[in-house]
Order: C-alpha cells, then sequence, then structure tokens
C-alpha cells in the first residue's frame, strides 16, 4: 500500500553508456525544500527529487568523472503517498553539529500529478499516476520546542485535529494552515 519503488539510471557524457542501478524501495517521498532555490512550489521539488545532479560519479566503460544527472523514476507506484518536506536539518560546522529548521512555504494542490516520472514511458500521460490530498501534518514552533496539528479528510470535508479541538475547516486552510504551522507530511491517496 505504501511501496514506493524507484529506479536510476545516468548516462555518461563521455562514452553515452547508460548506467542503471539496482531499484530501491521507499516508503516515503523525502524532498528536500531549498535546492535549487527556496520559495518554489513542491511539484518544482519533486521534479528536482527525481533528476538530481550528482558530484564524484565514475564511468567504468570509459573511466569519465565529474557531475551526471540522475534520472530516478517510478516502477512501482503506492496507493497511499506519504510526501516528507525536510525542514528538519542537520548542519555541520566547524565548531559542532547544530539543527535548524526551515519555516518557508511550499505551496501544494489537492492534486498531485507525478505521471511524468513514471518509469513505464507509456504512461507518462497526465492522470496515469494521480494523487489526491488526504491528510496533512503541520508543526509550530523551532527545534526545541514545539507543537503539531493534523488536517484529514472525511466524507463530511476536512477536519483539523488540534489535542482536545477537533474542528472543520476550509479547504484553503487545508492548503494553507494559518498561524504559524508549517506542513511537513502530505498524505496523498491515488485515484483512477
Ligand atoms: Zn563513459
Amino acid at each position: 500500500m505504501f511501496k514506493l519503488q524507484h529506479q536510476q539510471a545516468w548516462t555518461c557524457p563521455g562514452c553515452n553508456h547508460v548506467h542503471n542501478a539496482p531499484t530501491s524501495v521507499e516508503f516515503s517521498l523525502s524532498v528536500g525544500i531549498e535546492a535549487p532555490r527556496q520559495g518554489l512550489p513542491l511539484a518544482d521539488y519533486i521534479d528536482q527529487y527525481y533528476g538530481p545532479d550528482v558530484a564524484g560519479m565514475t564511468c567504468s566503460r570509459c573511466q569519465w568523472t565529474g557531475t551526471a544527472r540522475q534520472v530516478i523514476t517510478i516502477s512501482e507506484a503506492p496507493e497511499i503517498l506519504f510526501i516528507q518536506l525536510r525542514r528538519f536539518q542537520v548542519v555541520v560546522k566547524k565548531k559542532g553539529v547544530s539543527i535548524k529548521k526551515l519555516s518557508n512555504s511550499v505551496p501544494f494542490g489537492l492534486w498531485l500529478d507525478i505521471s511524468r516520472h513514471n518509469a513505464d514511458t507509456t504512461a507518462r500521460g497526465p492522470g496515469a499516476l494521480r494523487y489526491k490530498l488526504a491528510a496533512s501534518i503541520s508543526h509550530s514552533g523551532d527545534m526545541t520546542q514545539g507543537h503539531y496539528i493534523t488536517y484529514s479528510t472525511t466524507g463530511q470535508g476536512v477536519y483539523c485535529l488540534d489535542d482536545l479541538n477537533v474542528g472543520k475547516v476550509s479547504v484553503q486552510e487545508f492548503l494553507k494552515p494559518g498561524g504559524k504551522f508549517q506542513p511537513y507530511i502530505l498524505a496523498y491517496v491515488r485515484t483512477y
């Protein structure tokens, strides 16, 4: 239900050989929200996830080394797709390790279409891998203290669960929580 299987490949700029890596299995999509820059919508960070430039690649055929684009595709898509926005970061400095939270807004929609990343190239048209937002978890505060709330969809609309307080909210709030809350886990359900 949660299994997300990826294929990875890169093409050597020196000899054009396509290097395929073994498939990998994830149970959530852990998406960075800094590169190529902050302030982009979720779809852009997902594109970045599926096509990162990786330094230090070496071709076993022609010995070319350098930075090459790794192309990741989805060979098995989950029924429920968890997306984790990497807001909580460990920063290594000379003086030691510190942790920080990225509070930038990452706009996302009720619908998410990731068909273009399908490993099956014949099924990359819109709707092949389409998801609808079902729930989210948001955090307010910093790395030392804070509070979590959940938004969840039901047959009667969207509800906010905040400790003992449960109340119906608008879709607008679901997509952009008020106050100082920033979404960091999104749960999307596949639609057919
Ligand atoms: Zn090569």
